[in-house]
């Protein structure tokens, strides 16, 4: 099966073989070699994931001027964003994922395996077949890559709070909102049973939602919209039963988007009938409840539940954990990467979306540096003209700097700033000051948010930087080095924000776009409903999604539980 792909001239299968020993194949295709045909020069890139970061990357690379590889235990996108629809049928899980074998064509190959550990030194990544056979379930693959892409995205957090990998659901593949559709149906049928005293009927029929970010909010509407114009048709002899919780231990719900969302999004809970508990942190989540601890009086109680979804952010993947005590990034959360997404002191390895992001301390120190070199007679000293120069160069490298400094913010620098304003060129100013307040910048620049949004940027960006690869060594256009000799060949990675959603149910939504406009309504649903049709992967998807909507207005939502 190997042999017979073209492609296979590196891929090493390592099978295991009785009497427990390992025997590596190699499927090279001498011909390959011997011919020197084209295709063995190209270099090899490995994709890991099929998630938003590296479709976009391989839906905008040039796939044939490499040979792609792309390893991921699951064999389609996923367009996430609709994930709370499929938990109640308002869209069907097969209208938001696509194939990946129809995104990349026969011009890639997709292995459908987990990759377990990189091998950062041999360049090699060790997988794992997802399906196993019974005879060979020690099997092993093995790659080579010359580029290695990591986008395997990130896990559900639970924060290692007891009971909650055994008792709650999460709502993060479309796996996930299949099984909560159908735990949905199957409250409302237990409590339907005869013999069933009410007390048990509102424990079947209490919807806990633990997480009061974009996705628990959105699940939870979603839920009340479900509950109220299907299910209390279906079930009216239940429905009065029905509690829908959210727990969310901050103070607020929505905390990302703008006051206003925040307070519209509260407001329109209470008024729906939606429990909302901020200040309530869930410390335990057992067989018969939900133990919460009131932030406020550190009171501790527990309380039954039907169904209990946990949606509180996300954490490290194994693989990413193993890999950052590999290259020594042990102390933090993600993968650090440098502007271009060059995995820092691994400039083959580049890493997006979820599990990576760019190390903002390292433009902290490269921001120190650029002060150093200007600072030629290392007096601490710079005369306002070489400051301003150095701000102007600072901002050219680094957007986000600008920005930050045009929000007042970065104290150190802005400090300096206004000690400059009005001041004669000549005048010096002190930078010693600047560089005691680097460690406080540093915390001051936030991380960039763990959205398809930004994913979905960074995989173009870096598909962009792949095609014109070949270009660009020959003829670079990104900044000067600030280490080293000569420029950078590629321009940094910039983020462009385009906003942001938050549906509330009852068809309407928040939107929060560039500039802080705020929308909030139905209008907002029509602008939710075109934006999501036309961010669709496919026109597959696109018109099954269309569809889905339409079905659902006319005939409501599906409840049968398959
Ligand atoms: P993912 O899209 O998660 O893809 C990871 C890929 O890696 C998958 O294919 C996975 O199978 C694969 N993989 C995992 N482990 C391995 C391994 N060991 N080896 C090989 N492959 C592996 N973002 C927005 O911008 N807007 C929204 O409205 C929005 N709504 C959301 C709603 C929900 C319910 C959820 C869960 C997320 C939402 N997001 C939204 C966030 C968005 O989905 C993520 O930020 C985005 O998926 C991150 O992209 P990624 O490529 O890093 O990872």
């Amino acid at each position: 099966f190997y042999k017979d792909h073209p492609r296979y001239s590196k891929l090493l299968v390592v099978a295991a073989v009785s009497g427990g020993s390992l025997l590596a194949y190699s499927s090279s295709n001498s011909s390959h070699h011997e011919t020197g045909d084209s295709e063995s020069k190209k270099k090899r890139i490995v994709v890991l994931g099929t998630g938003w970061g590296a479709t976009s990357y391989l839906k905008n690379l040039d796939l044939a001027s490499y040979d792609v590889q792309v390893v991921a235990p699951r064999n389609y996108f996923a367009f996430t964003p609709l994930l709370p629809s499929v938990t109640c049928g308002t869209v069907e899980a097969r209208s938001i994922v696509e194939p990946i074998r129809n995104i990349i064509k026969k011009s890639a190959t997709f292995w459908e395996a987990e990759c377990f550990k990189i091998d950062a030194k041999d360049k090699k990544v060790h997988c794992r077949p997802v399906q196993k056979s019974e005879s060979k379930d020690k099997e092993e693959i093995i790659m080579d890559y010359d580029y290695l892409i990591v986008a395997v995205g990130a896990r559900v957090n639970t924060f290692n709070t007891p009971g909650v990998e055994e008792n709650c659901h999460f709502l993060k593949e479309v796996e996930d909102a299949q099984r909560i559709r159908r735990s949905v149906i199957d409250c409302f049928e237990k409590a339907s049973l005869p013999n069933i005293s009410e007390e048990e009927k509102k424990k079947h029929l209490h919807f806990v939602v633990v997480g009061g970010g974009p996705t628990g909010v959105e699940f939870a509407a979603e839920l009340h919209d479900f509950v109220k114009e299907d299910i209390s048709k279906l079930y009216p002899k239940v429905k009065d039963f029905v509690k829908i919780t959210l727990l969310e231990a901050g103070d607020h719900i929505l905390t990302m988007f703008d006051k206003r969302i925040t307070a519209f999004a509260e407001e329109k809970f209470k008024r729906d009938g939606i429990d909302l508990k901020t200040g309530s942190m869930v410390v335990e989540v057992t067989n018969n409840g939900i133990r919460t601890k009131e932030r406020s009086s550190g009171v501790v109680s527990s309380v039954p539940y039907g169904m209990a979804v946990w949606s509180t952010g996300i954490g490290t993947r194994p693989l990413i954990s193993e890999f950052m005590q590999q290259i020594g990034q042990t102390t933090r959360r993600v993968l650090a990467t440098d502007e271009w997404l060059r995995v820092q002191g691994n400039d083959c390895i580049y890493a997006l979306g979820d599990c990576a992001s760019i190390n903002q301390r390292r433009i902290m120190e490269d921001i120190a540096v650029i002060f150093s070199k200007a600072d030629k007679d290392n007096s601490g000293k710079l005369t306002v003209k070489q400051f301003q120069d150095v701000i102007t160069d600072i901002c050219e490298r680094y957007p986000q700097v600008k920005l930050y400094l045009k929000n007042k913010k970065l104290k150190g620098i802005s400090d300096l700033l206004k000690d400059s304003e009005g001041k004669d060129n000549s005048t010096e100013l002190d930078i010693e000051k600047f560089k005691s307040a680097l460690s406080q910048v540093d915390s001051e620049m936030k991380m960039l948010p763990a959205t398809g949004q930004v994913a979905a940027q960074e995989g173009v960006y870096l598909a962009n930087c792949f095609n014109q690869m070949a270009e660009r060594e020959k003829n670079p256009v990104g900044p000067p080095r600030i280490r080293g000799e000569g420029r950078h060949r590629f321009h940094p990675f910039r983020y462009k924000h385009l906003g942001q959603f938050a549906p509330l149910g009852g068809e309407q939504t928040a939107a929060q776009l560039p500039g802080d406009w705020v929308s909030i309504g139905h209008s907002s649903q029509w602008l939710w409903y075109s934006v999501y049709a036309s961010k669709q992967v496919s026109w597959r998807t696109r018109t099954m999604v269309v569809f889905d909507w339409m079905r659902r207005f006319i005939f409501g939502r599906d409840s049968s539980r398959i």
